[in-house]
């Protein structure tokens, strides 16, 4: 796929006459001529978060499901037996503390989500890593944004359904769709980034995540059928096993905060929301983090938290067994009394 974007540059560079783009952007360079991706295409006010962007819109954006079948995936690498199952922590070595905040862009039919710019501004100005997992349908919907998030280095992108219906529920060729047409979403993203004339030598572009390896099921309900889909895939199942509990227009930011903090341990994946679902999260986050970093927490990707240590894998989902459904609901309890 890289070389695949360099040619692509290369034509770009002829065809659009870049020097002239380029002389522009050196204003922003630095002493090695380099600049990161992000700086170099977009400028912080383009970057910032909007109120109105925040909020979800009844709005159905077309999904163009012919351009998403024309996308040239990479072959897929099945998952290896010990790492099939669904994730929701990693057991770490020694006394190292780790964690993955992870943030859902859940996006379905009949409605165009939100950009919660607010919490990515956020985790930016502190510097904070994060998993961002996203709809096919939110990328396609959110062109710019999307582009943005690839290009950020903080944060690593799993999948989270073309238009986040009930994995649990779905078909074979459904799950097919909704793994490898979010796969072709995300690429059609990072082919519009790499293209862009901002990205020709720019720093990072050469380590720009360059597939889906991560995903995240809608609603965390999943079963045995769509394990084995996303394994063969070769996506790990992300869950999580710290509950934000941020959908709740009844949690107020420090409520939220406390539950963080309070299930926090190393090793934890912490589940939230980026696309305007999450009432008071950003405000949460400026409590919990602060905290967590007192603690002696650094944040990584779930990609980082996994190479660290050894995933805590399950063959369940969270509601498919009647225990899963109520342990979930007793933490959300848990966490409004703290
Ligand atoms: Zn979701």
């Amino acid at each position: 796929m890289i070389r695949r974007g360099w040619m692509l540059l290369a034509i770009g560079v002829v065809a659009t006459g870049i020097a002239l783009a380029y002389a522009g952007d050196s204003a922003r360079a630095t002493a090695t001529g380099e600049t990161s991706l992000l700086s170099r295409c977009w400028s912080e006010s383009a970057l910032a978060g909007t109120e109105k962007e925040r909020r979800t819109s009844p709005n159905s954006t077309h999904l163009d499901l012919d351009a998403l079948r024309a996308v040239a995936l990479p072959k897929p690498v099945p998952i290896s037996t010990v790492s099939r199952g669904s994730i929701r922590s990693v057991k770490l070595p020694g006394n190292e503390k780790l964690i993955a905040l992870t943030f859902d862009l859940c996006e379905s039919n009949g409605r165009k989500s939100g950009y919660d710019g607010h919490v990515i501004d956020y985790l930016r100005a502190e510097d904070v890593k994060a998993t961002l997992f996203v709809s096919g349908k939110w990328f396609e919907s959110h062109p710019a944004r999307a582009e943005q998030l690839i290009a950020d280095p903080r944060f690593e992108i799993g999948g989270h359904g073309l238009i986040h219906r009930d994995f649990s529920k779905a078909s074979t060729a459904v799950l097919h769709d909704e793994i490898y047409l979010t796969e072709a979403a995300f690429l059609r993203a990072r082919n519009r980034l790499i293209a862009k004339s901002c990205a020709w030598n720019a720093e990072g572009i050469s380590t720009l995540q360059d597939r889906v390896t991560l995903m995240r099921f809608p609603y965390g309900w999943c079963n045995a059928n769509a394990l084995a889909a996303v394994a063969d895939a070769g996506q790990l199942a992300i869950q999580w096993d710290v509950v934000t509990g941020d959908p709740d227009p009844h949690l107020s930011a420090k409520r939220i905060a406390q539950a963080i903090v309070m299930q926090a341990h190393p090793g934890a994946i912490v589940i939230g929301h980026a696309n305007g679902h999450g009432r008071n999260t950003a405000e949460a986050l400026k409590i919990a983090i602060p905290e967590l970093k007192k603690e002696g927490y650094r944040f990584v990707t779930v990609s980082e938290l996994l190479a660290a240590g050894e995933p805590v894998t399950t063959q369940s989902c969270y509601t498919e067994h009647p225990g899963d459904r109520k342990r979930v609901a007793q933490v959300k309890k848990r966490s409004r009394s703290k």
